[in-house]
């Protein structure tokens, strides 16, 4: 990477937390061990949410929330086709069928008007999903409320689908209350809200799903004496009981986690700024930005320019050359080689491919300078006279 390079996304890290690591590294427990149950209580109480599972990362959480909701062969999950793959892929490697949902292209977010329209038409044929997830793209939540109406009305679960939210507020709650959803996920990648390197979260307000979801985690197996099938007073016994995987979280993660999550409300306020600033600077150049929500507070993982679908290529190459780390959220998932060998194709969800051909994401991060921000805008002003 040269020198002057601008990312569009870049983590934060302090001596705080290296300092928590290290503690953990001179430790006696390295994975396993009680950092993660100290981050799982400080995350839950953040998002007022009962109950926090951390995992491996964001794909592993949205693989155990699919298993445990019971996703299997014969069952359909919808989301949005613009997206990370992650969001798509949980439901294939549960042996079920994916659909998507055109988005809102004022937001990017699922539509409500077209999953409510898919739902009309889906129920006569008794093809209703089982599973829907929203995703909050950018980190600005989609309309909840709405969603939950659909899911009474047609029986369906919902995961939302927060790995860019965690910060974010919907209706003045913390996203990851879960009260319009069964399961929120998160993940804690490098470039998202707080970062534990790799990793992820489940939260929930069911007791039952919580532990299952912790059972999911380590291969399905169960060391709770209550919970044994066989009666027995042997202290090496376990049982499996579902075919779970290993995607566990450890302590490293968790410590970093947890020092993380002490400054999370600062990140987004940095981030909150920086948006704020290109709001200002952007407002004269022939471009448009997505629409805010009112009852939405975003986190800020992502600000998105659109741009003339005939400029954008040219837009995005300018920068680049320039140094300046812009990037496309996302290529609808529909259009990837393995999805198209799927059968969806070219024209299936045309607001989705519309904003692909428009969108770009301007760097974004908690220490982004304005001299940097002023570079960007600079450049960015320059390609599209
Ligand atoms: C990052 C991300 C994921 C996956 O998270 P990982 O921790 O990288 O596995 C899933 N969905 C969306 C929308 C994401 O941005």
């Amino acid at each position: 990477m040269p020198q002057n390079y601008i990312p569009y996304n870049r983590q934060n890290i302090n001596q705080s937390d290296i300092d928590a690591v290290v503690d953990v590294l001179r430790s006696s427990w390295i994975t396993q061990g009680p950092t993660i149950e100290r981050f799982e209580n400080a995350l839950s109480e953040y998002c007022s949410a009962d109950y926090a599972i951390a995992v491996a990362n964001g794909t592993a959480a949205l693989h155990l929330a699919c298993l445990a909701l019971g996703l299997t062969s014969g069952d359909i999950l919808w989301t949005s086709p613009i997206t990370f793959v992650a969001s798509a892929n949980c439901a294939l490697y549960c042996g079920a069928r994916v659909d998507f949902v055109d988005i809102d292209p004022l937001t990017g977010n699922m539509s409500v008007s077209a999953l409510k329209s898919k739902l009309e038409q889906a129920a006569k044929k008794n093809q209703l999903p089982k599973i829907v997830i929203p995703v909050h793209f950018t980190g600005q939540s989609c309309d909840m409320k709405a969603i939950k109406t659909l899911a009474d009305k047609y029986k369906f679960f919902v995961i939302e689908d927060a790995s860019h939210a965690l910060g974010g507020k919907y209706q003045g709650k913390k996203i990851g209350s879960c009260e319009y959803s069964s399961i929120t996920i998160f993940s804690f990648h490098a470039i998202k809200s707080i970062t534990s390197a790799e990793g992820g979260a489940l939260l929930t307000r069911d007791k039952l799903l919580a532990k299952k979801l912790k059972q999911l985690r380590t291969h399905g197996i169960t060391h709770t004496k209550e919970d044994f099938y066989l009666n027995t007073e042997d202290d090496w016994y376990y049982e499996l009981q579902y075919l779970g995987f290993n995607y566990r979280f450890t302590d490293i993660q968790a410590a970093l986690g947890i020092t993380q999550l002490s400054r999370l409300d600062s990140f987004i306020e940095a981030r909150r700024n920086c948006a704020k600033r290109y709001d200002e600077m952007l407002v004269d150049l022939p471009l448009k930005t997505l629409q805010r929500f009112e009852e939405a507070s975003s986190a800020w993982h992502l600000y998105v320019i659109l741009v003339d679908a005939a400029l954008r290529s040219y837009v995005f190459k300018k920068l680049r050359a320039e140094n300046i780390g812009v990037n496309v959220h996302y290529i609808p998932v529909h259009l990837q080689p393995y999805y198209k060998k799927l059968g969806f194709k070219q024209g299936d969800y045309p607001y989705a491919e519309a904003y692909y051909q428009q969108a770009i994401s301007l760097p974004l991060y908690v220490n982004l300078t304005e001299k940097e921000q002023n570079k960007v805008v600079s450049i960015l002003s320059a390609a599209l006279q």
